[in-house]
């Protein structure tokens, strides 16, 4: 007798695996599938539940299990006999999820699971050889003299980001908190592309993205999109302007 007292996963076989009609002889032993469950398991066995017809000859009886945290599984008691023989043999038990078992979320891999923000202290998350995001961007040129100039020139990295790593970064910019359908941005007297605090990124994205400098707007230290903005925008309407617009400034505020 084979027994499994646990299964993470799967189902008992499909009906079509099956035989037709359970046999009869071993349909009816049900009181032996129940005695080897109860070895097995314990208390923790309850009613039985059904009778399933695996093969010619073989079928598996089910009791319900009342385990605590299995809730829906059921003990599965396999038995067999050989042809034209009355004695029954237990085959296999085990535990097995019936079809409104409480069941694990199913497995997800690390890699696929990871989200921004899980990062922690001391944790290791190079990027991946063929990373889409990156493509390769310099090798090294064995001579010294060119080898400072490209340190100098900011090729001293061995891959860049690719198109599709820079698209990638600035359609979630955009959309982001950084981006101007915000309501700090819709609320703005200026955009931040005008404003004195904005400092452009280097290379492609200067054009669209800038890092805010100004300690007072939500945004100090942070990316924001040329045409975000924030009430700290350096050219800011003035104070008589925002008491005709029924606002005040945030700095005379309580
Ligand atoms: S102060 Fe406001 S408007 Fe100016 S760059 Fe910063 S976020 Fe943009």
């Amino acid at each position: 007798m084979t027994v499994s007292t646990a299964v993470s996963s799967g189902a008992l076989r499909t009906p079509s695996a099956r035989a037709a009609r359970p046999d009869s002889v071993c349909s009816a032993a049900v009181e032996l599938a129940r005695a080897t469950a109860v070895d097995v398991a314990g208390d923790v066995v309850g009613e039985h539940v059904g009778v399933l017809a695996e093969g010619e000859r073989l079928v598996t009886h089910l009791f319900e299990s009342r385990q605590a945290g299995y809730r829906g599984w059921r003990w599965a008691v396999t038995v067999a006999r050989v042809p034209r023989a009355k004695v029954v043999t237990v085959c296999e038990v085990c535990l097995l999820p019936g079809p409104d078992a409480l069941l694990a979320p199913e497995w997800v891999p690390w890699s696929e699971r990871l989200r921004p923000g899980d990062l922690g202290v001391g944790d290791l998350l190079p990027a991946a050889a063929d990373d889409e995001r990156l493509v390769p961007a310099y090798v090294l040129a064995d001579d010294p003299a060119v080898e400072q100039v490209a340190g100098e020139i900011g090729l001293g990295r061995p891959r860049v980001m690719s198109r599709v790593g820079r698209l990638d970064l600035a359609e979630r910019w955009y959309v982001g908190d950084g981006g101007p359908d915000t309501p700090m941005a819709r609320q703005a007297p200026g955009v931040c592309g005008g404003c004195a605090f904005w400092l452009p990124l280097a290379g492609a994205l200067a054009a669209m993205f800038g890092v805010c400098g100004n300690e007072f707007a939500p945004r100090d230290g942070m990316v924001v999109a040329a045409d975000y903005g924030c009430g700290a925008h350096s050219e800011g309407v003035a104070a008589e302007l925002l008491a005709v617009a029924g606002a005040e400034p945030a700095a005379d505020r309580d």
